[in-house]
This record gives structure tokens, sequence and C-alpha cells, in this order.
């Protein structure tokens, strides 16, 4: 409120005020009716000072005007019915008479302060009524200037706030229980308006903040809800539709870590209190959501599963590596035989079927009918794989298996792996353990290719694309590469060229080609790429013809 200007005019407002001020109304104090002496011009023309006084009497705001001693002059019929003092009581009294003597001197201090540099001031003050009983005063004073611009008069409105500041407080103090409560949950709490907008978090939430930089974590939320159970904010939320305990996950800002999250949504109703709204009911939508950190539980759950594979795959590999040896021997075995069957024949068929056999022929005899007993033993001894069963598989899955596989191994090694998979990547049916084998195979040979000599690059990097009808792995090492002229023996069994390690029986890519085949795949060396070797891999996505478990190993 700024100071009362009340300059006068002269000749018009003569005869209103004269008659007003000639026969003023019962019990109003002289200092008002000098107040009012003074009149206000508009563009119309001048308003009766009357007006104005029945205007200040009957409003619904307590008014009290006094002198600059705060000497009371005149109060309204509000200030009598908010105070309990009657006019003829307090006029003479000093406003003080309403002080509860709890305010701050601090108040009172500024509130003169203010007045006296002709300002007005503003705030609340702890007054008594006349029986005693206190409420809180939202007093607004302002000097009343006269013509020489000096203050003559205060003028105060008072509004009893007790009961609002009640409210407020009550308010306050819930947001503040609230706000106690849902910062103490060990969960991570938002609560999202219509538009998405955080209007309540809590603590965990601002530190998940703190962690993924510069991104809301509760879009993070959305958009890894909406790839898990198909998520639409504006259907989910016209129908109400609440989800509990669903399994979200995302990388944190350096894209290194996934952290693992369960994931719960409430919608609830809040009343719109825009002022706009004041006529109408309507509600917002708003979000609760809900996120439990389950990280830890998720690595140790991850952990478990990479140690039983990395058993089972140690396991399935020792039976490879005895069915591998177990073959190499038949098969090398198999050669001399056949060829003392052949000499067998050619002297049979020399001597004629009724001549005796001689000694030389009988011990060659003898020696191939024993020989081939121990192929067949070696034959019957040949361990049995588990035929495993065919389902659809996501070969990112498979391939992350893997390289959580060899992750102590790579480390090791110093070799660093650029995993880039598709995320977009459809299943292919086929057998979990049997492609296992095929990118642990692919993955040792180009963690061995790095470790061959000379190699200055120790990097493998593995991508998965997905095309109309098939899906494609990449494998690429910073490795020696494959010269032209040996591309096709690799796949031959019992190849091996490796110059650091010896001894093995080179089965590995033939195994690896077998289980490609047996997914109507194909397996490739990119004969253009440069500095190590690049293998590619392509499996069909609906593949020809079933497969049958028997198929795969
Ligand atoms: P006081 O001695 O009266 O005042 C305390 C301090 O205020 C003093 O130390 C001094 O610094 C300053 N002060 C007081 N009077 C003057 C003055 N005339 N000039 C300059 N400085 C001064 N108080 C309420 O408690 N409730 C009300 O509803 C209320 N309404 C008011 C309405 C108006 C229009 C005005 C002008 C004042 C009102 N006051 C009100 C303030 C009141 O006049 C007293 O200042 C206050 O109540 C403190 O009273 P006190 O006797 O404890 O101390």
């Amino acid at each position: 409120m700024s100071a009362y200007n009340t300059t006068g005019t002269k000749e018009k407002m003569a005869v209103a005020l004269g008659a007003f001020l000639s026969s003023p109304p019962k019990n109003i104090p002289a200092g008002v009716i000098e107040a009012f002496g003074r009149t206000v011009k508009t563009e119309d023309g001048i308003l009766p000072p009357r007006v104005f006084l029945e205007a200040v009497e009957q409003s619904a705001v307590a008014i009290s005007i006094s002198n600059t001693s705060a000497q009371i002059l005149y109060v309204n019929q509000a200030f009598e019915k908010l105070t309990g003092y009657k006019p003829d009581e307090v006029v003479g009294e000093n406003q003080s008479i309403l002080s509860y003597k709890i305010t701050p001197i601090e108040v009172y201090k500024e509130l003169w302060k203010q007045l006296l540099e002709q300002k007005s001031w503003n705030g609340v003050l702890v007054n008594k009524r006349k029986d005693g009983e206190r409420y809180l005063a939202d007093l607004t004073v302002a000097p009343v200037l006269d013509d020489a611009g000096k203050t003559s008069y205060y003028l105060a409105l008072h509004r009893d706030v007790t009961e609002v500041h009640e409210l407020e407080q009550q308010v306050r103090n819930q947001k503040v229980l609230i706000e106690s409560v849902v910062d103490a949950a060990p969960v991570v709490m938002v609560l999202l308006n219509n538009e998405g907008k955080v209007i309540l978090d809590n603590h965990d939430y601002k530190k998940l903040m703190g962690e993924v930089h510069g991104v809301e974590p509760a879009s993070v939320f959305l958009d890894s809800l909406s790839s898990v159970i198909n998520f639409d904010k504006k259907i989910s939320c016209d129908q109400r539709q609440d989800f509990h305990n669903q399994e979200v996950s995302f990388k944190n800002d350096k894209g290194l870590e996934t952290r693992w999250f369960t994931c719960s949504g409430v919608w609830v109703n809040e009343r719109k209190f825009t002022a706009d709204e004041y006529f109408n009911n309507n509600e917002e939508c708003c979000l609760l959501l809900v996120a439990n950190d389950i990280t830890q539980q998720k690595r140790q759950q991850n952990q478990i599963k990479t140690n039983a594979l990395r058993a089972l795959m140690a396991e399935q590999q020792l039976v490879h590596g005895m069915r591998e040896t177990l073959s190499g021997a038949i098969y090398q075995l198999q050669a001399p035989l056949n060829m003392a069957s052949a000499v067998v024949g050619m002297m049979d068929r020399r001597q004629g079927k009724n001549s005796d056999a001689n000694p030389f022929q009988s011990a060659l005899f003898d020696v191939i009918k024993s020989g081939q007993q121990v192929l067949e033993s070696l034959q019957q001894s040949l361990p049995t794989e588990d035929q495993e069963a065919i389902s659809p598989i996501n070969m990112n899955e498979v391939i992350k298996d893997v390289i959580d596989l060899s992750v102590h191994c790579l480390l090791e090694k110093s070799v660093l792996v650029d995993w880039d998979p598709d995320a977009e990547l459809p299943n292919i049916n086929g057998g979990c353990y049997a492609l296992r084998t095929l990118f642990k195979q692919l993955l040792d040979n180009a963690i061995d290719a790095i470790d061959e000599p000379g190699c200055t690059r120790r990097e493998i990097s593995i991508q998965t694309r997905s095309y109309a009808n098939d899906v494609e792995i990449v494998i690429r090492d910073t490795g020696p590469g494959i010269a032209v002229n040996r591309r096709h023996s690799i796949f031959e069994p019992f190849f091996s060229d490796w110059k650091h390690i010896k001894g093995r029986p080179g089965m590995g890519l033939t195994i690896a080609m077998e289980i490609v085949q047996k997914h109507h795949g194909t397996i490739n060396i990119d004969p253009h790429f440069q500095g190590g070797c690049s293998i590619q891999i392509r499996l069909p996505i609906n593949s020809p013809q079933p497969l049958v478990k028997e198929d795969l190993l």
C-alpha cells in the first residue's frame, strides 16, 4: 500500500463536504471527521465523502486510523467484531492495547522504521482481543500524508489469520513429515505430474540423479519400462493401470555399469489448485514411481549363473576334448588298418581262395582283427554328449554369457573387448549350449591369435546385427590374421597352425563350422579385412526346416 495523497479540490467539494461535516454520523471521532474533510477527485467528478466513510465503516476488513503517536482515532465495525472492543473503548488508546506482548521488539522497530520513512508496512503480530484471547493479525499500516507531504495519520488494515496460519502450519508439518518418511524409505521414490515433471522425490532418487548425470532418472525408468512391458504413459494414465515389480535395467552415465531395479507404479489423483480451476473439480493424474535397487542381488545371481555355466562348459569341454582325442586316434588307426586290409585282400587274390594262408598273412590278419577290436572299443568308449532342447535364443545373451565366462582370461591377457550388440536383435531357433560352444571357440581363438608373436594391439570387437532373414555376428581380432592359402584348411579336422601353442588337436573350428551348418547358417572369413582376422557368421531367423535335437551336436 502506498501513502495516500489526499490532495483536495476546492470548489466542487465544498458543498457536499460542508453538508456531511455539518452533521457527521454519531460516534465518529473528530480526527476522522477531519480526515474525511479531504476528499478524492475521480475522472467523473468528486465522490461524496460519505461514500468513503460508508465504505470504510462497512468494510469486512478491520480498519483503524491513528495519529502519528499510534493513538487510535477511528475504528470500523469489522474492527469491533474482530477485537471485541467498541469504538469508545479504544478511541484515545494506543494501538498497543491490542498487543499480546510476545511479538519481538524487532518487529515493532521495523514497523516504525518503515512508517517514519513514510513507507507502508505489512507483517504479522500476535494480538489479543478484549476477552484476552490471542489471535494472529495480518496487519498493513500505511501513513496518510497531508498537503505538505507530512505524515498526519496512520491507516491500519487487520485480518485475523490464526486459522489460515494453523492450516498452513499443519500442511507444512505434514509436508515435512511426508518428506522425511519418503526420504527415509530405502527405495527410489518419485511423484510425476501429467507432463512427467517431478513434483516430489526422495533422497535415494536425488542420489541416483547424481549418478546418471544430466538425465532425469524417472524418464530412464519409463523408457526401460516401455521396452519391458510396452508401457505407454498416456494409456496407462487414462486407464489408471498400476504395475508392480517390473524388472528394469539401464547403464550408468559412463555406459559401463548396468543398474537393476524392480519398479512399481501407482496412479494417484491430485486436485488442480490454480485459480482457473476454482469452480471445477478437475483432477490431475500423477504417477508414483517406486524403484528398488537390486543391482547387488542381480550381480550375485549373475556371478552364480556364470560360475555354473563355467563349470558346465568346463565339463562339456572335457567331454569334447576326449571325443576329439578319441576321434583323432580312431581316424589315425583307421588308415593303417585299411592299408593292412588292402594288403591281405591282395594276398588272398594272388594265392587263390583254396591255398593255405602263409604265416605272414595270418599274422597280418590277426593284427587287423585285433586292430578292429581296438577301433570298436574306442568307438564304444566315445563319450556321448547330452542332447539339448531347441529353443528361441537371443544371440546377444549367448555372446554376453561367453564374454562373462572369458572375462578373467581377457583381463589377465589385457585384451580390450568392444562389444556392440544390436538392441533389436530377433531370436533364432537353436541349441543354447551348441551356440555358446561356437562363440567360446571363436573368442578363445581370437584371444590366442592376439597372443601370437608380433601382435602390438590387443583388441577384439564383437558385433551383432539383424537383417531381414538372419542375424549376423562378426568377431574381429588384431592378431596376425589368416593367410589366403590357409583359409580353407583352418576348418579341416586336426589343423592347428599356432606358433606359440603346441599340442592342440585342431578340432575347434571344425566343430564351430559343424554347429553353424546344423543351424543352417554360414561362417566366413572376411577377405577384405586388414589388420587381423574377421569372422562373420550368419544364422537364419526362421530355419528352413525345424532342427531336431540330435542334429545339433
Ligand atoms: P512501544 O514502546 O509502543 O513500541 C516499541 C518500539 O516501537 C519502540 O522501541 C520504538 O522503537 C517504536 N515506536 C513505538 N512508537 C513509536 C512512535 N510513535 N514513533 C516511532 N517509533 C515508535 N501493535 C500491536 O501489537 N498490535 C496492533 O494491532 C498494532 N496496530 C498498530 C496500528 C497502527 C496504525 C500503528 C501506527 C501501530 C500499531 N501497533 C500495533 C504498534 C503499536 O503502536 C506499538 O508500537 C506496539 O504495540 C508495541 O507496543 P509497546 O508498548 O510494547 O512498545
